[in-house]
């Protein structure tokens, strides 16, 4: 196995891979993930009151609405102005997959032609969406589809925030309507590493927070990252959002074969940025995702050191068994030996269960997003050094 560059620091990624202008194809400006500030500034540009964005707000991320000719309560005249110069925006929908558990996964097109993947994931009581942060992703975990795909840029917050508009569409189930939603969880746990687009998600993931518009808690919202270590920090004074932490291994040298970041932030330095991550607690714990690969990870030996290697830190563990994609190299560990491995860690006081998997037959699950977008040109590649 060999192990791949690692391309950089966030902030280097956040300008090599720059997502493009948040306009439609006719030139117009995609409403859809302006920050309040940004929208209020439009509005004020228009020469109207600062109120008129506030209601332009509620339109958008609280009723839904897709157009300016719903927005009934805006005056006729500035309704042309929105019209002349802006879209509201939603992402143009290239595929719409139903697996035979009710996982969803849809396929998104950007005015650029970048594709990217979206899953719902609905259980009782509950649904998540899986949302992506980057058209691609840079890391080549070796063990994830996602990762054979080349980073092709970072996702801007419209097409980050229209992939939880998107799934409202689909299921009619806007916060205005009263009804019983089903888009209950979110996890940027999709395409991409978040922490290396880390401005555009948080001005997305604070878009979705607003309590006057898409209304989903913290509370309710993961971040998964593969281990930015500078960045974990940030997020949790920032966002305050759930961590889950791609871990996949106890030491440094398999984790550095199978995740090559860890060739760049090590076991340590991660899990210190964990037990220092704010807000953590008993009643908050940190989520360290394990991928289950036969004969690499998933020893009775692994199963101690995890149980060391996290001492100290509130955590709970998510076993996921290895989803094979077309070209993978791995194998799943047996049955029996995910049941050895979660038991082991059961009886040990640490909660890990096995995570059932969800739309395989639409390569849904977990590690097996992709997309058909390749990167058009040659940029430079970012510094090496923070
Ligand atoms: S697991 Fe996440 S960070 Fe690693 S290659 Fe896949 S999408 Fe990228």
């Amino acid at each position: 196995m060999t192990t791949a560059p690692v391309e950089n620091s966030s902030r280097g990624h956040a300008k090599a891979f720059a997502p493009p202008s948040s306009n439609a194809a006719d030139g117009r400006k995609i409403l859809v993930g302006l920050s309040r500030p940004e929208l209020e500034a439009e509005v004020l540009g228009m020469g109207e009151a600062k109120f008129r964005a506030k209601q332009l707000w509620q339109w958008i991320y609280n009723r839904g609405a897709s157009s300016f000719e719903e927005m009934t309560s805006l005056g006729k005249p500035f309704r042309a102005k929105l019209e002349a110069g802006y879209v509201v925006g939603r992402p143009e929908v290239v595929e719409d997959l139903i697996s035979t558990d009710g996982t969803r996964k849809w396929l998104l097109r950007f005015p650029d032609g970048n594709e990217v993947e979206t899953v719902f994931i609905p259980e009782e009581g509950r649904g998540t969406l899986c949302v992506s942060s980057q058209v691609g992703c840079t890391l080549t975990c070796k063990f994830c589809h996602t990762g054979t795909q080349p980073l092709v840029r970072n996702l801007s917050p419209n097409e980050i925030v229209s992939q939880i508009i998107l799934a409202r569409d689909s299921m009619a189930e806007w916060p205005s309507s009263g009804l019983n939603r089903r888009v209950t969880n979110i996890v940027m746990m999709g395409m991409g590493e978040p922490l290396y687009n880390y401005e555009n998600v948080r001005t997305a993931l604070n878009i979705v927070m607003d309590g006057e518009g898409l209304s989903i808690s913290r509370r309710r919202i993961t971040l998964s990252t593969s281990g930015v270590v500078p960045e974990i920090r940030r997020c949790g004074v920032d966002l305050g959002v759930n961590l889950a932490v791609s871990l996949h291994a106890t030491d440094d040298e398999t984790r550095g074969k199978i995740m090559p970041i860890n060739n760049k932030y090590p076991l340590k330095e991660l899990l210190d940025a964990c037990r220092e991550y704010p807000g953590v607690s008993n009643s908050r714990r940190i989520t360290f995702e394990y991928v289950m690969l036969k004969d690499v990870n998933d020893s009775m030996e692994d199963a101690k050191k995890l149980l060391q290697v996290l001492k100290g830190i509130p955590a709970k563990i998510n076993l996921i068994p290895f989803n094979p994609w077309p070209g993978s190299f791995f194998e799943c560990s047996s049955n029996n030996q995910i049941r050895r491995f979660s038991d082991f860690l059961f009886e040990n006081g640490i909660s890990a269960p096995v995570r059932t998997t969800r739309g395989e037959d639409i390569l849904a699950a977990c590690g097996q997003l992709k997309s058909e977008s390749e990167r058009k040109r040659k940029t430079k590649k970012p510094c090496a050094a923070e």
